[in-house]
């Protein structure tokens, strides 16, 4: 995975992870990773601003010593004939060489009707340029040479120093694809081979040594060990994991010898999906990026009116010469270039993405995020949400009327059944039967009613394991004074047999211990909380008064769960849902902020705006953590592009300047304009080292 690929730009059937050309055709190979290729354009951009800014270098200096004006100030005199063509020379190689790269720029914006901040710089230069050509051929006036040749050169230093910094906020996603190890150790008929990882297909066996990192997503078949997940789930305690486990590539087996059996490959592997999901993030946009947008279109013609208007100004209005007024205007349109402004909030998401991604947080929509901070109620899934979702079986009733009368053959009858469901209450059934050794006959015609329970057929009893509205559903009795009294904490599951009550299994969970925690965080930053179950009110109100919940919704069908948060929502809160996202969907897309928790190796959860990869409700307060801390991140650098504006703009227009005479020159203007660029940018790295809690 960390190797490149290469396609064919005819065949995309043609792959091969070397460059070169097609075998088919004969054209060039290009990169299929579309994020490599933006990497290493930036990359090469970046190299390229160093090269023009080093090579001009001494030819700004040359030029500065060459210029009347900077002679003037240093107290020294140089002057031959010729002076001024040779000054035009190499100002014309400083401003076409160093120029070039914003020229480019400038034309790709105008090209797509979107003039900004490079079509500022181009035009900025060429006003002094052309201005200081018509003063070396056509008129009496001093040149600009070498105010234009600094402004260039600060211009491709400032970009430099700007491509490094986004570069170090970018290559968080570049450490990702290093998780994987280049080989792995292959067992094929006994034998163990190393092999390339991307060679790898479903179903091969893999030693993994202890210390060594798993090569792949896939099943241990044999072995035991504790594995460190941190580096895809964020959780720093290592994992015990034993047979039929799932392993994620990129994980560290610390201590135990593993062989794993291969269940993922390529873009369907964890890792893989995270990347997608961080990438898409990047891409996805927050709604603050069409306000900075907007206010860095409105800067770009408060700039060309900034420069129009001092430039008459200082000719007509308050005559200082026609060279002092290029100069100011050339200035003012320099101060305003919008460039800080447009990496304001790009900037900053690309951090909390992967700063999220580093937590065990994947965001894959900014627009969910940036709604995050704002949220006022929280809305839990109970089972494995909440708790753990893992059942045991702490009761079984016969019913006095009941055909079976023997425990072991009803909880075989039952766990038949629910040996088909997915549901975390039949698992706890089974795996109940299973401990006791049972063998668990086979079930024919099984259904499935979710939210309720399920049927099957067993020779020829029919078989109804499920909840009470599953029992009225199918007109069959229940008596709940039997067990009612004995445990109100536990889940009553009914089965019957031929439409008749044989008895109930009750069943309890266990609250996870960092949901109170969760609950508890979440009051304190005045977010109410809220849980929504189809168990029986009985176990939600226990729950609800453990957790010190606000609201409790029990007994909700699947299909009305989503009601619930539409009801919230109507009572004018901002509603984020947690949920396992496999059947809360409905709901995941209906709130204002949808959460998918547990994700693990699936992690393309679809109807989720942040996705958790663990299972703890701790991080969905993180998650309300990242939004707050990302927000502010984004108002700052707003502000600091926008607002130095208000200074910088009528300064370097001369407005202090007949009572101060303070002058923001051209060059300056251009450093203090890289500078707020820059100063955006480590803005935002400092989001790196965040604490999220
Ligand atoms: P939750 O909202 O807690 O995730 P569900 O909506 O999945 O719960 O299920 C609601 C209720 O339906 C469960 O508490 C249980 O009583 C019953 N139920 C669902 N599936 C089954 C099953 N396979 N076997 C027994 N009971 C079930
Ligand atoms: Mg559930």
């Amino acid at each position: 995975m960390n190797e490149k690929t290469y396609t064919c730009p005819m065949d995309p059937d043609v792959i091969r992870d070397t460059p070169g050309n097609c075998p088919k055709c004969g054209m060039k190979l290009v990169p299929i990773n579309a994020e490599h290729e933006g990497h290493e354009n930036h990359a090469s951009m970046e190299k390229d601003f160093r090269k023009r800014f080093f090579i001009t270098l001494p030819f700004v200096l040359l030029i500065m010593l060459l210029s009347p004006n900077i002679q003037k100030w240093l107290h020294f005199n140089v002057n031959f004939p010729g002076i001024g063509l040779l000054l035009f020379v190499i100002g014309a190689f400083i401003f076409l060489f160093g120029g070039i790269p914003f020229f480019k720029a400038a034309k790709g914006e105008l090209s797509q009707k979107n003039p900004g901040m490079m079509t500022l710089v181009a035009f900025a230069i060429a006003v002094g340029f052309t201005f200081s050509v018509a003063a070396t051929f056509f008129f009496p006036e001093e040149s600009l040479y070498w105010e234009i040749s600094t402004l260039i050169s600060v211009f491709l230093l400032g970009h430099w120093l700007e491509m490094r910094a986004v570069r170090g906020a970018t290559g968080a996603l570049a450490e990702l694809t290093k998780l994987i190890p280049p080989s792995a150790h292959l067992i094929k008929n006994g034998d163990i081979t190393d092999v390339k990882t991307n060679q790898l297909v479903i179903g091969n066996r893999v030693l993994v040594k202890p210390g060594e990192k798993i090569p792949i997503d896939g099943t241990i078949i044999d072995g035991e060990s504790s594995v460190n997940e941190s580096m895809v789930t964020g959780e720093s305690r290592p994992i015990n994991k034993k047979k039929n486990d799932k392993v994620i590539g990129g994980t560290i087996n610390q201590d135990g010898s593993l062989t794993i059996e291969v269940a993922k490959t390529g873009a369907d592997t964890a890792i893989s999906q995270i990347m997608k999901l961080i990438r898409e993030a990047q891409a996805s946009k927050p709604n603050v990026q069409h306000l900075a947008d907007r206010a860095a279109g409105v800067l770009f013609y408060i700039a060309i009116v900034a420069g129009t208007v001092s430039f008459i100004t200082w000719v007509f209005i308050l005559p200082h010469g026609v060279v002092f007024a290029a100069t100011v205007a050339v200035a003012a349109i320099v101060v305003a270039c919008p460039h800080a402004l447009g990496l304001a909030i790009p900037t900053v998401t690309t951090i909390t993405s992967t700063l999220g991604a580093k937590n065990g947080i994947l965001i894959k929509d900014m627009k969910g995020l940036e709604i995050a901070r704002k949220l006022n109620y929280v809305v839990f899934d109970k089972t494995g949400t909440l708790t753990k979702g893992e059942f045991g079986v702490t009761d079984i009733i016969l019913s006095q009327k009941s055909s079976i009368k023997d425990q072991d053959e009803f909880l075989k009858l039952a766990a038949a059944v629910e040996v088909q469901s997915q549901h975390s209450i039949a698992q706890g059934i089974v795996n109940h039967a299973r401990n006791r050794k049972l063998e668990i006959p086979d079930v024919k015609e099984f259904k499935s009613f979710p939210g309720k329970g399920a049927t099957g057929k067993i020779g020829n009893k029919k078989i109804v394991v499920g909840n009470k509205a599953l029992m009225e559903e199918l007109k069959i009795r229940i008596n709940e004074n039997g067990w009612r009294r004995k445990s109100k904490a536990s889940t009553p599951v009914f089965v019957a047999i031929d439409s008749k009550l044989a008895g109930v299994i009750l069943l309890a969970d266990i609250i996870r211990e960092e949901s109170k925690e969760a609950i508890k965080r979440l009051h304190d930053m005045g977010i109410k909380t809220a849980m929504l179950t189809g168990d029986t009110l009985d176990v939600a109100s226990e729950v609800g008064k453990q957790l010190n919940l606000d609201t409790v919704f029990a007994q909700v069908l699947p299909e009305d769960k989503v009601n619930k948060v539409k009801q919230l929502q109507n009572e004018g809160n901002i509603v984020a849902m947690v949920g396992d996202g496999v059947n809360d969907a409905p709901s995941l897309t209906q709130s204002h902020v949808g959460i998918a928790i547990g994700a693990g190796t699936d992690v393309a959860v679809e109807s989720a705006d942040i996705v958790l990869m663990k299972n703890d409700p701790m991080d969905v307060v993180k998650a309300i953590s990242l939004s707050r801390k990302t927000n502010t991140k984004m108002v700052q650098n707003l502000i600091w592009a926008t607002g130095y504006n208000v200074f910088a703009i009528p300064t370097a227009a001369g407005v202090l300047y007949p009572s101060f005479d303070i002058l923001l020159r051209p060059e300056w203007a251009a450093l203090l304009m890289s500078a707020s660029s820059i100063i955006v940018v480590f803005n935002a790295l400092l989001l790196r080292r965040a604490k999220l809690n």
